[in-house]
């Protein structure tokens, strides 16, 4: 027997909610989109759009569930408020500004008996799932990291991602701390530099050493890349390596392309949430978060020239 759609609005139409939340959702049997809330009141398809959040649930009971795709700074409160209302959430990465502010979501989706769905995206990417099985019992030897994009060409304005709480280089880089999480034993940060420019509050570089693999583990993260762009992470084992590519759209095993299924991740992770609620379950993987964390309470910081987009 087919199931309803979950009636879902979007809190937060900017770019990713617009760029991949819409079309995962316009494709999803899941999920019917009945209304969004941003503070430009910005609609999106022809469902009815909000100023604020509060407005949007008092003047549409039927929601059952909303995706949480504002800054960081705000998603706690945002979903804070969903959460008192009785809806399911869907956090986009990451979670919160602050472990704690995490933590407090967590409890209270407990509390209210709703869904509560910590979506990292980037472990829906097709090379994640296939690198992970072909790294079951294998030895790891040494893990290396390469994060490096251009804050000007994919996040042009956003200037939250500087400001306190936008995790700076962090806010790509904890796509790929998600997936080695999924992908590695337990591992934490053992040292780190980060690059912070004059009258910035995040870092736009940082370099890190992950402690508690057998072999060596560094990122070299970067968001004033120009020309080619990486996101990279390679694995060398005691039978061979793998390279995760493209945030995880391509995988190599010693070389060796291998062929993959469909890159996008948002249907999929989509299918997730409407599972979760289907079966009244959360799922909040707080790890890559707190890795992040960590390195901004062990890093050593230089300032840098002052940033201007
Ligand atoms: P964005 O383009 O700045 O969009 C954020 C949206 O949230 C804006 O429309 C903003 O409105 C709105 N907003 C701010 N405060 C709000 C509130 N209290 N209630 C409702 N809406 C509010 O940022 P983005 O790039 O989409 O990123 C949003 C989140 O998705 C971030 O956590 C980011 O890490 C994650 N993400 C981004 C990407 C990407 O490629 N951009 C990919 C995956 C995940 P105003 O502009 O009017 O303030």
């Amino acid at each position: 027997m087919t199931q309803a759609p979950i009636r879902i609005a979007i809190a937060g139409l900017g770019k990713i909610a617009r760029d991949a939340h819409l079309p995962a959702l316009a494709a999803s049997a899941d999920f019917t989109l009945v209304a969004t809330a941003s503070p430009d009141g910005a609609a999106a398809a022809d469902v009815p759009a909000y100023t604020a959040l509060g407005a949007m649930l008092a003047a549409e009971p039927g929601i059952e569930a909303v995706a949480v795709c504002t800054p960081p700074q705000v998603r706690r409160a945002v979903a804070m408020e969903a959460i008192a209302a009785g809806k399911n959430v869907l956090l986009e990465k990451p979670p919160a500004a602050t472990l704690a502010e995490a933590e407090a979501l967590i409890e209270a989706a407990r509390a209210a008996g709703v869904t509560l769905f910590a979506a990292w995206h980037s472990r829906y990417a097709p090379a994640v799932e296939p690198a992970r099985a072909w790294l079951a019992g294998k030895a790891i030897r040494r893990v290396s990291l390469a994060w490096k994009e251009d804050i000007r060409h994919w996040h042009p304005g956003q200037d939250w991602i500087l400001a306190p709480g936008g995790m700076g280089v962090f806010d790509p880089a904890i796509n790929a701390l998600s997936i080695a999480t999924a992908l590695l034993p337990r591992f934490h940060v053992a040292s780190a530099r980060l690059a912070v420019p004059e009258g910035r509050h995040a870092p736009l570089a940082g370099s890190l050493l992950f402690g508690g693999l057998a072999g060596p583990f560094t990122a070299e993260l970067d968001f004033l890349q120009t020309g080619p762009q990486s996101w990279d992470i390679a694995i060398e084992t005691d039978q061979g390596t793998i390279t995760l590519s493209l945030g995880g759209a391509r995988l190599a095993v010693d070389g060796v392309e291998q062929v993959l299924g469909d890159a996008a991740e948002y249907p999929p992770l989509y299918a997730r949430f409407a599972r979760l609620i289907r079966t009244r379950a959360s799922e909040v993987d707080l790890r890559p978060l707190q890795l992040v964390a960590d390195a901004f309470m062990v890093a050593e910081v230089e300032k840098t020239a002052p940033f201007a987009w």
